[in-house]
């Protein structure tokens, strides 16, 4: 595996595997690598000649009080991970090199990324289409990994191939999970093991609803307030948003009669973590 920091390289490479006529996977990351990462890359890898992994942590989707200086940083393990998993070349660009002195350019899905988690981040999801929209153009590859853990920046990357072109085929990847159901996520590890049993919650709680709308409830504010109960018996947690939308618009449903996202969003201490299903028999 090659492993590079510089846009220049990476373009000589990715000329050099087109020439070959290659086809060409992508998974963009921050980092700090686990096993939900790992199974995006081990997809890429089954489905494409060359895989392309870059780890960024982008500075544009964090908020000034937000976890950008301390979010966990390991370079050397990642590269182990991208190892394992079969990757081609592993892209980590230092922040001058993704943002020159006088980056301008954004790209904003506007609507689409002010509700969920979009509300308690603003302008987070600009930082997130800008710098994948980057990666695109710098890796320009044929199908790129996402995963449903974050169902947003999902749909709204989606919607962004789609609106400016980008030739790229945005491939959805189920959410890896502990075996108690905690979605695998980099920042679990900022959680203590108090924390980390009271995080539980939020799969739990979801899980339940699922099967409230699988024995056929199909109103959104009665799934919204049990899950919200079950978030309130947790004494160590704090709700941040539970959201019943659909899962192309992310706009909020009254009555659940076409496929739906139901995500949430809690806060354990001060560590914010993110779950959701699709909901898509009616
Ligand atoms: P991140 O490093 O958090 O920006 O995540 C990079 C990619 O990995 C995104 O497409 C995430 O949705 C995906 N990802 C993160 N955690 C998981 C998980 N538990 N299961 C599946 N995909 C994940």
């Amino acid at each position: 595996m090659q492993s590079v920091s510089k846009i220049k390289e990476v373009r000589e490479i990715i000329k050099d595997w087109k020439s070959g006529g290659f086809s060409i996977g992508f998974v963009a990351t921050m980092g700090y690598l686990h096993n939900g990462h790992k199974s995006l890359i081990e997809l890429a890898r089954q489905q494409n000649d060359r895989v392309v992994v870059s780890v960024f942590v982008n500075p544009t989707q964090f908020g000034p009080n937000e976890d950008f200086a301390k979010y966990p940083r390991d370079i050397e393990h990642d590269w182990q991970i991208c190892q394992e998993a079969g990757a081609d070349l592993l892209f980590a660009p230092a922040a001058a090199e993704m943002y020159p002195d006088n980056n301008l350019a954004y790209i904003d899905l506007k609507e689409l990324g002010d509700n969920l988690c979009g509300a308690s981040r603003p302008g987070h999801f600009r930082g997130v289409c800008t710098v994948v929209g980057k990666l695109f153009n710098i890796i320009t590859p044929d199908q790129a990994y996402f995963g449903q853990k974050d169902a947003q920046q999902l749909a709204i990357i989606k919607k962004m191939v789609k609106d400016l072109n980008f030739a790229v085929k945005i491939i959805a990847c189920p959410i890896v999970r502990e075996p108690d159901g905690l979605a695998l996520s980099s920042r679990n590890a900022y959680l203590s093991t108090q924390q980390r049993q009271a995080a539980l919650i939020l799969s739990q709680s979801l899980q339940a609803a699922q099967e409230l709308l699988l024995k056929g409830e199909r109103d959104a504010q009665v799934i919204r307030e049990f899950i919200s109960e079950q978030i309130a018996s947790e004494p160590l947690v704090k709700s941040d948003y539970i959201e019943l939308v659909d899962s192309l618009t992310l706009k909020p449903v009254k009555n659940i009669t076409a496929p739906i996202l139901v995500a949430a969003a809690i806060y354990v201490g001060k560590t914010r973590l993110i779950d959701n299903f699709l909901f898509e028999e009616i």
